[in-house]
């Protein structure tokens, strides 16, 4: 099997071409199978899923007919090639050729067969730009089992291009497909026949008219063949897309300003030209659906139809989908637990053994502690992203996700967000990392970067550690209302990111990423039993990009900070102690004390750790965070935490002289910090401490990976510094107002 070749969403420069090969376009509306068809055409292995909007990024491959080998091109569904953004822009520029994109020798159109109606629409558009065109007619054995019957002759004659009917998942009818391609393509220079098969209003034909001068003056021979009826289409192409509001690029500033001069005429004069065309069209569709379909009498609901009167019922469904949540989080937290223990239990053997073997010393020191610890501490996350990208992917393929994004959607949708941001949110439980390359599914722009601003403070797994240490050592342990604190607390925190997320999404929504809200246009597939190779492929694929991205940044961070919290070694007061230590018999001696030794060399390592560069970074902070309540320690902690979250139990643990594996010692870090107290007697760490450290590790930004994602999805430094900056002023103000107002309530 042959890799496909990607390049990214948004992205205007096609993949690598094989030389000299002529290019077949694969396009369609989402879900329609195109992808299931591209990989069966060529081999290749690209991603296919019952959620539309999978395929977002172009994919090339290559497919031999005789002596020919063609390149494949899988373009990003669209319902239609009208666009408003850059991202909604690629089907139509792959489809004309244009901005960077080589043009199609051949399209191959695929179509739902259970859906034809709404297909022919995109058909309709392909044929006014004249565009040489076969259809593959797919889902017919959906179609079948749904009792539609398709007369594909007539369907051939009306049309005037050839029909192949398919059922790409089963492999069916592809020899015709490569047949009736390779016949297109000798029949050099195939085209449709030309001519719309629609007659604009003369309102809607002036319009046109009047936008034509533009398209041929300032762009020759680019928007379609230099045919009237193809620069008639760019015309209403322009005239359906331009709009005061649209992102989108390369627009000649003469045709934008006719575009909006004839729309404001139009509306003056109280016409709609996009619905004289939309409507036009599909008067044109319907006439034919009605000659060419036809279907059995219905033998009573549907599945699908029976299980979605319960599933997208406004308060069912509701009900429903929280249950679902509870459950998948439920087995998140449960299920992850046995396999987090085994890897930190694996890796610290294995630092174990090495240490063993290895002669003390710096080397010693970097290869567990900094190496092995950083390795461990990047696979530790695996369980929960894996257990979290399984229930994504069954949920996705079996087609319920789409009904979650259409239930989500009003509440997303009063906070700004689409519909669609949903399982980046979903995600971000696990890691934000991989979170945010979800939001891939969402065509506009805005509504990316808008959910990449906001997935940072939804509570991933790496915060987890942290929330259990603050709240097992700081908080008494006992009931609320018969509930446990514990427990409480932990739900209150996933809560207190959710919402803050909903908050901060509405608030960035109308300030920095202003935009007009778009409907979310989401078809809802049928359900299907999940296809577990898709599934796997998916999980797989998160896996990989959490390795590679968030992995190597953590890896990297973690050993940088290795090296900030143990340079230098040396230091006046470690000097006193190790002197004590020397002073000490020796260990085989007759009255050797082990544990005064122990105690001294706990107390050499805290020494050190005060003295080295991270330690005194800690200090430097300290004034930063003493009106949030923390002290030094916690700084040299929060400056650990940057690395990756959870590094911060563990650099406390070596603040505090309590050794190195701090899970074993965890009970002895939990006294340490109760045992902690300032000059003047008060406790440093109280309840209100631990609700500002809370509070605080909910809302900073404190992650590397992170921020390095987010600025290479939005390939500018902009957006990671507002991701950081504003996260950054929120956590400090939210822990401000806990500490200030605690006490000055008297906790
Ligand atoms: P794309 O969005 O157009 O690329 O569609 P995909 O190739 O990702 O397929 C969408 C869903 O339809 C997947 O669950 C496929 O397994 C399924 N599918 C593809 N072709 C057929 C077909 O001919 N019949 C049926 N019943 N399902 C299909
Ligand atoms: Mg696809």
């Amino acid at each position: 099997m042959s890799e496909p070749r990607r390049d990214c969403h948004g992205s205007a420069t096609p993949g690598p071409r094989g030389p000299g090969r002529r290019l077949i376009a694969i396009a369609g509306n989402p879900n329609t199978g195109k992808t299931t068809l591209f990989n069966r055409l060529t081999g290749a292995n690209a991603r296919v899923g019952n959620y539309p909007g999978i395929t977002v990024e172009r994919t090339l491959g290559p497919l031999t007919l005789g002596v020919e080998t063609f390149d494949v091109l899988d373009v990003p569904g669209a319902y239609s090639l009208v666009s408003r953004s850059p991202e909604e822009q690629i089907a139509i520029d792959s489809l004309l050729g244009r901005h960077g994109h080589a043009r199609p020798d051949l399209v191959v159109l695929v179509l739902d067969a259970t859906n034809l109606g709404r297909n022919l629409y995109m058909v309709l558009q392909v044929l006014e730009f004249g565009l040489p065109m076969i259809l593959a007619l797919n889902m017919m054995d959906a179609a079948d089992a749904a009792g539609l019957h398709i007369d594909v002759g007539a369907l051939e004659r009306r049309l005037g291009i050839p029909v192949v009917p398919t059922t790409a998942s089963k492999a069916h009818g592809l020899d015709a497909l490569r047949t009736q391609i390779a016949d297109a393509l000798d029949d050099d220079p195939l085209s449709p026949p030309p001519g719309w098969r629609w007659t604009p209003t003369p309102a809607l034909e002036a319009d046109l008219a009047a936008l034509v001068p533009h398209l041929e003056t300032e762009r020759p021979g680019d928007l379609g063949a230099p045919m009237p009826d193809a620069t008639r289409a760019a015309a209403l192409w322009a005239l359906m897309s331009i709009d005061a509001d649209d992102e989108l690029e390369g627009i000649p500033a003469g045709l934008r300003l006719a575009v909006l001069d004839r729309l404001k005429g139009a509306r003056e004069a109280g016409r709609d030209p996009d619905t004289e065309a939309v409507s036009a069209r599909y008067a044109w569709i319907d006439r034919l659906v009605a000659e060419v379909l036809h279907r059995d009498p219905p033998p009573g609901r549907s599945w699908t139809e029976r299980l979605d009167a319960v599933l997208i019922h406004p308060v069912a469904g509701f009900a429903f989908f929280l249950a679902l949540m509870f459950v998948v989080f439920q087995a998140l937290f449960a299920w992850s637990d046995p396999a987090i223990t085994a890897i930190e239990a694996l890796f610290g053997a294995t630092g174990d053994a090495l240490r063993g073997t290895l002669a003390p010393g710096m080397t010693a020191d970097f290869l567990v502690d900094g190496l092995i610890g950083g390795v461990g501490s990047v696979i530790v996350f695996l369980p929960q992203i894996v257990l979290l990208f399984l229930f994504i992917g069954l949920l996705e393929d079996s087609g319920y996700m789409a009904r979650a994004a259409f239930l989500m959607d009003r509440v997303m949708n009063k906070v700004g967000l689409h519909g669609r941001a949903f399982v980046p949110l979903l995600s971000g439980f696990a890691c934000a990392v991989p979170a945010i390359m979800a939001t891939r599914t969402m065509e506009r722009r805005r509504d990316r970067f808008l959910t990449m601003m906001v997935v940072p403070l939804t509570t991933c797994s790496a915060r987890l550690p942290v929330y259990t240490l603050i709240i097992g050592s700081l908080f008494p342990a006992g009931d609320v209302f018969g509930l446990p604190i514990a427990g409480l607390l932990m739900i209150a925190m996933y809560l207190f990111g959710t919402v803050t997320a909903l908050l901060a999404a509405a608030v960035i929504g109308r300030t920095v990423l202003k935009g007009p809200r778009v409907p979310l246009l989401l078809e809802l597939p049928p359900y299907r039993a999940p296809d577990l190779r898709s599934v796997a492929r998916l999980l797989l694929g998160r896996v990989k990009t959490f390795l590679t991205e968030a992995g190597t940044v953590i890896l990297a961070c973690s050993i940088v900070l290795w090296g900030l919290l143990y340079f230098p070694r040396a230091s006046p007061e470690a000097a006193v102690i190790e002197a004590r230590i020397a002073a000490l018999p020796s260990e085989d001696a007759p009255d050797a004390d082990p544990d005064t030794r122990a105690a001294l060399d706990a107390e050499l390592s805290g020494a050190r750790l005060r003295n080295s560069l991270g330690g005194r970074l800690g200090r430097l902070v300290e004034p930063v965070i003493e009106p949030l309540g923390f002290d030094w320690k916690i700084g040299v902690g929060l400056v650990g935490a940057f690395a990756a979250r959870e590094v911060f139990v563990s650099t406390l643990g070596v603040v505090y002289g309590v050794g190195g594996d701090v899970d074993e010692e965890n009970a002895t870090l939990r006294e340490r910090m109760r045992a902690e107290h300032h000059a003047d007697g008060r406790p440093v760490y109280s309840p209100l401490a631990g609700l500002s450290l809370l509070v605080f590790f909910a809302l900073a930004a404190q992650c590397m990976s992170t921020l390095a994602v987010i600025k290479r999805e939005t390939r500018s430094w902009r957006w990671p510094s507002f991701v950081f900056g504003y996260m950054t002023a929120l956590a400090w103000g939210a822990s401000f107002l806990v500490w200030q107002i605690g006490r000055a309530l008297g906790f």
